[in-house]
């Protein structure tokens, strides 16, 4: 292939922007705040789901205390229905009166039991309480850091997106008349190759895969006409002569 030497040295600098823009949508694709955020968003998952649970168990507690008060109000109020009627003198047979005061044994004896339940629920739904105040606390903990990586984000993107767009107009510029057979070449050399496809041969080494070229090939590199494209022998990507290649 044959080519201007201009263009062709061109071309090391349409492979410079290249290889920027590479770097930057690399960069782009590969910020840190990304990888916090999916950190982060794990933990609020796993936070969330055990807040979910505990808001669970803080509304069954609370049921179960209400069921407990009400238990405790009940026979409160059954024993006291009782008193007053043996207060009132109500109660005349002596048999009645006898299974009564039985009765309030046991009456009392079960209010204890159920003030015991009330105890331990109040004891269990507080500690439920404490759990789930905690996990809210930790989730808005969690949102906040969420909010400020997605700040910290959107503005490093864009400030990555801003020089991508700024380099990608530089490569449009420098690349708008080139010839279509180079840039082909260098295109489908730049896909196979990692992004390189055209390298400086610069002190007898090419450029793209650092082969010192052998004194043989640097003769038949050195006579060939300037316009002629030369392809590295090691990594045949095409190895742009410049001042400094030493031939
Ligand atoms: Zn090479």
């Amino acid at each position: 292939m044959k080519a201007d030497p201009f263009a062709q040295l061109k071309l090391l600098d349409v492979q410079e922007l290249d290889s920027r823009l590479d770097l930057l949508r690399h960069q782009l694709a590969t910020l840190p705040q990304t990888a916090e955020l999916q950190a982060l968003a794990r933990s609020r998952t796993e936070v969330g789901d055990r807040a979910r649970d505990a808001k669970i168990a803080v509304d069954d507690l609370t049921r179960a205390q209400k069921k407990a008060d009400a238990d405790v109000e009940q026979v409160k109020a059954r024993r006291k229905r009782d008193q007053e009627r043996i207060d009132q003198g109500l109660i005349t047979n002596p048999k009645d009166l006898e299974r009564m005061q039985h009765e309030m044994v046991s009456l009392d004896r079960r209010v204890g039991e159920l003030e015991d339940t009330e105890l331990e629920v109040m004891e269990q739904l507080e500690d439920a309480q404490r759990e789930l105040d905690a996990l809210t606390a930790r989730l808005a903990e969690i949102d906040d850091k969420i909010q400020a990586t997605t700040d910290s984000r959107t503005k490093v993107a864009g400030e990555v997106e801003e020089q991508l767009t700024k380099v990608a107009d530089d490569r449009k510029v420098t690349a708008s008349d080139m010839p279509t057979d180079l840039m082909a070449l260098y295109e489908k050399l730049r896909g196979q190759k990692g992004g390189v496809g055209a390298a400086a041969l610069r002190a007898r080494r090419c450029g793209g895969c650092s082969l010192e070229l052998n004194a043989a090939d640097l003769g038949v590199i050195a006579k060939a006409p300037s316009d002629e494209v030369i392809r590295c022998e090691e990594c045949s990507r095409i190895l742009v002569r410049t001042s400094e290649s030493g031939i």
